[in-house]
């Protein structure tokens, strides 16, 4: 990677930590409870791997390929969070390389991970995604679907469900505020109805355009893509 690109990298994502710290301090909260995923579905290999060179070992991507694509190819130290829709063809091949699925979007798909991990004797996280603006354009369960949950889990032994993640709309930023709160009063609803080994602790939520919302609204996951590669060239 030429100098002025990772240079340029690494100025984004210090003012990205700077503004993660802010909004930890404005919520009273430790910088250490929001974990920064790297949304690197527009960058090369070559750019995430610059990434995880300026210390960040959380990566995300939206698509399983793209995702075993750049497995391959960058360290084995690297967290993977599948971030978006998982076809139930591809659980098989995903299982094994993410650390966590944030996107599980129904029933049927959290039984089919569930019935894969079994049959590769693998343990898996995940978050339920959860349409909480409402619009028709969304993945996600329906926040009144979300209780049909709890039965269904009761029974998994290698699915953990560990949060909630949600897409705000795309507005400004405070415009956000209401759905982040709702997916914090939703965790905090179920949270003592799901059993252990699950723990609903998790809230996924924020983006480049209003993680520092989000955080202020309780997020532990803060998933960035476009504000860590402003103006960096590939
Ligand atoms: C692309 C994507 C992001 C990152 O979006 P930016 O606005 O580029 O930060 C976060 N979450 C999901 C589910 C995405 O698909």
């Amino acid at each position: 990677m030429p100098d002025a690109t990772s240079k340029r990298l690494k100025e984004n994502l210090d003012r990205v930590n700077d503004r993660l710290v802010e909004a930890c301090r404005r919520a009273g909260r430790a910088r250490s409870e929001v974990t920064l995923v790297a949304v690197t579905k527009t960058v090369s290999t070559e750019m995430a791997c610059g990434l995880v060179e300026l210390g960040v070992h959380d990566l995300g991507e939206n698509r399983p390929q793209e995702l075993w694509r750049k497995t391959a190819e960058l360290p084995k130290s690297v967290r993977w969070h599948l971030i978006g829709h998982l076809q139930r063809n591809k659980i098989e091949r995903t299982l094994p390389v993410v650390e966590r699925i944030h996107s599980v979007d129904s029933i049927r798909l959290l039984e089919a991970i569930e019935t894969e991990a079994a049959k590769q004797n693998h343990q898996i996280g995940v978050f339920l995604e959860v349409n909480a603006s409402g619009e028709a354009s969304k993945q996600g369960f329906d926040p009144s679907n979300l209780p049909d949950v709890i039965p269904a889990a009761a029974a998994f032994k290698h699915v953990r469900v560990e949060g909630l993640m949600t897409m705000a709309p795309l507005q400004d930023a405070e415009a956000c505020r209401p759905t982040f709160a709702k997916l914090r009063n939703l965790r905090d609803e179920l949270a003592p109805r799901l059993e252990a080994p699950h723990r609903l602790v998790h809230l996924s939520m924020g983006m480049s355009n209003d993680f520092e919302v989000a955080v202020e609204e309780g997020a532990t996951f803060v998933r960035l893509g476009s504000v860590l590669f402003e103006g960096v060239k590939e």
